[in-house]
């Protein structure tokens, strides 16, 4: 059964409690150049989120660009063999193959995408290239991997021991159902500089042995990643093809232009998701950060199981359960 979601229920509150947010009422954290003083602000999808934020923390209290921070921190992850989820190390395809999705987009609305890319370790600064170097938002496949060569990055192999190992263990029975890991996903992550710019990266190896060619939300902007300055931003992680479906990153970004908080715009995205395709999201899992331009943040999920990283110059780097819509 769904949980109650009703904006001001006991859940949201006593969850807004362990964020420390209830003392972020909109009157103290208003945006002007001058007026905040809770800045900079990180938040970032899973545990990885522990990894990657200290990262872009540390560029963002030397007064950088939320854009250098997003991508840096994301890098971080990219690079772990042990996250098996995103960048080296990530799982294969179902034909053996690591490929990458990812993106970025900055305050001006500038945006940039590499789909099905493979052999390139960043795939986030691939995206970044993308954006700054050409007059396109995405590439995917084989021009991107001849873009990104032309750019200077390695051809790496990418497919470590313990991934392939993983994979021929999927291969016994092979069995077809790309899934979700159950702790460790996509990374995304959203980022407020203490200029008040807002800046957002989203970088995976996508679903686990999913058929080769498959592309998830995570290069998609307005899926996995929506950034408008005036507002916020969004980001995702799960089942990529239901944040395709319902637009899932910008529709949180209209949400807060029409006066809801992250909190709520993320809760009232997944709760029409659910009113819309119930029979269908068995086994799936849906999740979404938000952050707004008051420094107001929001994390929810259909499933139980989602956590995400939260950076705060008073609270420091913590990882927090996100509170669900469904309770299994
Ligand atoms: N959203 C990603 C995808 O569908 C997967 C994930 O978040 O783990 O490719």
């Amino acid at each position: 059964m769904p949980r109650s979601i009703l904006p001001g229920d006991l859940n949201r509150r006593e969850f807004l409690k362990t964020l420390g947010l209830t003392a972020l009422a909109p009157t103290t954290m208003g945006f002007s150049s001058s007026s905040i003083t809770k800045l900079p602000i990180v938040i970032s999808t899973w545990s990885s989120g522990l990894k990657a934020n200290p990262v872009a923390w540390n560029i963002l209290q030397n007064d950088g660009w939320a854009l250098d921070a997003v991508e840096a921190g994301v890098r971080v992850v990219e690079d772990d063999p042990e996250d098996m989820s995103v960048g080296y190390g990530g799982l294969p395809d179902r034909d053996g193959h690591v490929t990458l999705d990812a993106c970025i987009m900055d305050h001006e609305g500038n945006c940039g995408a590499v789909a099905f890319l493979q052999h390139i370790r960043h795939p986030i600064s691939v995206a970044r290239r993308v954006m700054e170097k050409t007059p396109h938002v995405m590439l995917v496949g084989e021009g991107a991997l001849r873009f990104a060569l032309s750019e200077g990055f390695p051809k790496e192999n990418l497919l470590t021991e313990k991934a392939r190992e993983a994979y021929q263990r999927w291969l016994r029975d092979s069995h077809y159902k790309p899934s979700v890991r159950p702790t460790h996903d996509t990374i995304g992550l959203l980022a407020m500089d203490r200029q008040g710019r807002i800046c957002g990266a989203c970088t995976t190896s996508g679903l686990a042995f999913k058929m080769h060619g498959r592309v998830g939300d995570s290069p998609i902007i307005g899926a996995g990643l929506y950034v408008d300055n005036a507002i916020g931003a969004a980001t995702a992680t799960g089942h990529g093809e239901e944040m395709i479906r319902c637009a899932g990153s910008a529709m949180i970004v209209e949400q807060m232009r029409q006066g809801r908080s992250p909190q709520e715009a993320c809760e009232n995205l997944i709760k029409r998701l659910y009113d819309w395709r119930k029979n269908r999201l068995e086994g799936r899992q849906v999740c979404f950060i938000a952050l707004n331009r008051q420094g107001q943040t929001g994390a929810f999920s259909l499933r139980p199981g989602f956590e995400y990283t939260l950076s705060t110059p008073e609270g420091g780097h913590r990882l927090i359960n996100a509170p669900s819509l469904l309770d299994k």
